[in-house]
């Protein structure tokens, strides 16, 4: 067993802060996060240090017993929400506590990370003063801990009680909760019965996501006529399958390209005469003297708001079926990621609220995201539901990388922030 590191960390109380405009209770809150960092630290160490890979199921379910114990002393009521063996996921972690003011919160960030127990690993360790790193650190555990915090400063204040605030801790975000019909089902069903959803990726102090692109994937298949190399371009030949499937993805870029908040990456292009196919690699066998008959092209499609979705698929469909070169024909398929969450009024009207908070806090304004600034996230399958808003999580760089990092100086102020508003919310 690997010893525990414990780092002390010393985080003057306070700073960033001037505090006029907030209440007695809001004060206490601040106070509460500022006297439990040590503990909130310490818990985020234990967090790191438990491998959470999305496939490594036992590790998810450790990681979200950790969190259950915490919750529990807190007053919810926690339950872990099993998915059927043939999807070899965790589940969920979802925790309930119920109360008579104010609106129900739905409170997002997710248990797993990208890297499996087989990769390297990377302790929870401090780097500097501001800065620690480990896996998931800032993807998503710094956001669990941050819910956490918030909830025990909550507590502590006796801001509690009334509240109605839902938890959901997913375990298989970084999966994109694949099949998402069976997996993300009960979440919508909770969105419906709650007023807010409030998701901790990682954030910023003068930034707030209120949208967030989503991703589909798509598969091309073009066929050809396969003969001698020097009849290319002929009328027995014809132009062979890797010259159409060019002409494609060049006319995908030629006409989509400028859509604003759309893109699609062709991430593997392979032609020849032998095509065996799997679900994410190819194999190809060709020759550079014969007209390749088979070609397969995988991409993504990212894209802002269902219609955006809809035309972009209904363009390229079009394109791949239509004016083939001779000799060739060419078809399409697209498979439903994750959805976007578009930027609603409803968003940008939390948006006002927190950014109330911050100024009231003395941290200055905060502005929306822009939609390509970032990715799927598991807020994405609520946001058609409910007011939404995600990046309430930690500050920091490198998520999906080995030397990701977490600034721990601005972790207790994000936190304040986000207790705060979720008792404002709650009031
Ligand atoms: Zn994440």
């Amino acid at each position: 067993m690997r010893s525990l590191l414990i780092l002390v960390f010393f985080c003057t109380p306070g700073h960033f802060i001037h505090a006029q405009k907030l209440s007695s209770t809001e004060k206490k809150i601040m106070e509460a996060v500022d006297m439990q960092m040590p503990n909130t630290l310490k818990l985020l160490g234990e967090l790191v240090n438990i491998n959470s890979g999305t496939m490594n199921v036992a590790g998810v379910r450790i990681s979200g017993e950790l969190i259950r114990k915490e919750l529990e002393k807190a007053g919810f009521t926690v339950r872990w929400l099993k998915m059927p063996d043939s999807i070899r996921t965790a589940g969920h972690l979802v925790a309930t506590r119920k109360g008579k003011k104010g609106k129900k919160i739905l409170v997002l960030a997710h248990l797993d990370t990208v890297f499996e127990p087989d990769m390297p690993a990377n302790p929870f360790t401090k780097v500097n003063d501001s800065t620690v790193t480990g896996q998931g650190v800032l993807d998503d555990k710094g956001g669990v801990i941050a819910i956490l915090a918030s909830i025990h400063a909550l507590a502590y204040a006796d801001a509690l009680k009334d509240a109605t605030i839902t938890v959901y801790l997913t375990g298989d975000e970084e999966i994109g909760g694949i099949p998402s019909d069976i997996t993300r089902a009960d979440i919508i069903e909770q969105a419906k019965q709650h007023d807010v959803a409030l998701s901790f990726e990682a954030g910023q102090i003068n930034k707030i996501t209120t949208s967030r692109r989503g991703a589909d994937m798509w598969r091309m298949f073009v066929y050809g006529t396969q003969a001698h190399s020097s009849g290319i371009f002929g009328e027995k030949a014809g132009y062979g399958s890797i010259y159409e499937a060019a002409r494609i993805v060049d006319s995908f870029r030629v006409s989509l390209s400028k859509e604003p908040n759309l893109t699609f990456n062709p991430g593997i292009f392979a032609g020849g005469t032998t095509l065996i196919d799997s679900v994410d690699n190819v194999k190809i066998y060709g020759k550079d003297n014969i007209i390749a008959s088979r070609t397969t092209v995988m991409g993504d499609l990212r894209f802002l708001g269902e219609q955006q979705r809809r035309e972009a698929r209904v363009k390229m469909k079009a394109i791949v079926e239509n004016g083939n070169l001779p000799g060739t024909r060419a078809e399409i398929f697209f498979t439903d990621g994750i959805p976007s969450m578009a930027p609603t009024e409803a968003n940008y009207k939390l948006q006002t609220e927190i950014n109330q908070v911050n100024i009231d806090m003395g941290l200055g304004e905060l502005v929306a995201n822009k939609p390509m600034e970032r990715g799927a996230g598991d807020i994405s399958f609520i946001a058609d539901y409910i007011p939404s808003l995600d990046g309430l999580g930690p500050n920091g760089s490198g998520s999906h990388a080995p030397g990701e990092v977490m600034n721990i100086k601005q972790f207790p102020v994000l936190i304040q922030r986000a207790a705060i508003f979720m008792y404002r919310l709650t009031r």
